[in-house]
């Protein structure tokens, strides 16, 4: 799982929460780690920030879903705001899901549970 978040405690806190739950986590530093990550080591799911220097969280989505072997990954973006223009216009660019920041991280479980039933055997 791909995790990119350029906030230290939240990129932990999310590692941490996730690794807790038996997954096994690529953390980035920003969008363009995140992306360099996912090219090299691959991965079945990404959480994303949306605010991230080196590439937002919209513009490594919009890579993602360019590329052959990644456009069907399921993405989870975290926002700080629910603001629905910004949600709108994530969901147009192939975002899954949203979620906003500060959350529980037993949401955190239950939306990337959610989407994981999306992806495809392979
Ligand atoms: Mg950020």
């Amino acid at each position: 799982m791909l995790v990119a978040d350029d906030d230290a405690m939240f990129r932990e806190m999310i590692t941490a929460v996730l690794e807790g739950a038996g997954y096994k986590v690529l953390a980035a530093l920003d969008g363009q780690e995140g992306w360099d990550l996912l090219r090299k080591q691959g991965a079945d799911l990404a959480v994303l920030d949306l605010n991230m220097p080196r590439k937002n969280g919209l513009e490594l989505t919009r890579l993602i879903r360019a590329s052959d072997k990644y456009k069907d990954l399921p993405v989870l973006m975290l926002t700080i705001r629910a603001l629905v223009e910004e949600q709108i216009s994530g969901y147009e660019r192939g975002a899954d899901d949203y979620l906003t920041k500060p959350f529980d991280p037993k949401m955190l479980i239950a939306r990337v549970r959610v989407l994981e039933r999306r992806i495809l055997p392979k």
